[in-house]
């Protein structure tokens, strides 16, 4: 997935520009428009809800700075040297905050998403680590790393970069718990332990690489869109990854429903179930 992302970065990656995004979001009964608040170095932010930012680097590769009552949380962590920015963005918007970001919260463990854990960890100081239990074997640097197959899972090769980080997990999240503000729900098949997050204050979905957004339309991971085949190739099981996207539409209370999916590629999309429901017609062809 290095090389690969290295090749898409150096062949197709623009400068991201200043502008404003024409994305419109809903907050509360208001309709707002997705506003770019701040350029670090490389990273662009975004507000995205009342409560949350999109970190931007390279126009291709997201990370999340979600508020809450202490602290943010940052969900995902992008490539690798990204930690000065992401802390940068994270003072910007909060200049009182004694500790910048308390916790980081991977979706799974490629290195797209977890590039610049160590550097943030060093930066940080004291920061919560969260993963997957079902993840956290992928977490560790080779030759700690364990990614054998449990059974009952597809027996396929996990595939897509997976490094491995030297700072050690604190916390691993299971199916259905509430860390912080975001409810915790296994969306397995890009990677076995990938999980997606949903802030039932705002209906935001993070959604890792469940969904890609890339083209602006959702696309279950292995379906995405051919101009941008990364999370095709880095897919561990395509069939896994579609029944993750059915399960969402089942599992998420009326009361706390999907209102905005937040991808680790691709543009905030507005829209719940509706948007699930198209990503699944095109990866039932
Ligand atoms: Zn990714």
């Amino acid at each position: 997935m290095d090389v690969i992302v290295q090749y898409w970065l150096g062949t197709f990656a623009c400068p991201t520009l200043f502008r404003e995004s024409s994305n419109k979001i809903r907050l509360g009964r208001r309709r707002h428009r997705a506003k770019v608040v701040g350029i670090q170095s490389d990273v662009t932010t975004t507000q995205i809800s009342a409560h949350a930012w999109q970190l931007t680097r390279f126009g291709l590769v997201n990370a999340y700075l979600v508020r809450e009552t202490d602290s943010f949380t940052l969900i995902d962590t992008g490539l690798p040297k990204g930690g000065e920015a992401i802390v940068a963005a994270a003072k910007d918007l909060n200049r009182q905050a004694v500790t910048p970001i308390r916790r980081i919260l991977l979706t799974h463990a490629h290195s797209d998403h977890v590039g610049s854990v160590d550097q943030l960890a060093q930066l940080l100081g004291e920061v919560d680590l969260a993963i997957s239990r079902r993840e956290s074997p992928l977490l560790p640097r080779p030759p700690a790393q364990d990614r054998a197959l449990e059974p009952g899972e597809p027996q396929c090769p996990l595939k897509g970069g997976l490094p491995g980080v030297t700072t050690t997990a604190t916390h691993l999240v299971s199916e259905g718990e509430l860390f912080g503000s975001l409810r915790c729900i296994a969306t397995p098949g890009h990677t076995p332990g990938h999980f997606a997050y949903l802030d039932e204050r705002d209906g935001t979905l993070y959604a890792g690489d469940a969904l890609v957004t890339m083209g602006g339309k959702p696309h279950v991971s292995g379906w995405a869109p051919w101009f941008f085949p990364l999370p095709n190739f880095a897919t561990w099981h395509r069939p896994t990854a579609r029944q993750s996207i059915e399960r969402l539409l089942n599992v998420i209370p009326a009361e706390t429903p999907i209102r905005r999916i937040a991808p680790g590629h691709g543009k905030v999309l507005e829209g719940g179930a509706e948007l699930l429901q198209q990503a699944l017609a095109e990866a039932q062809q």
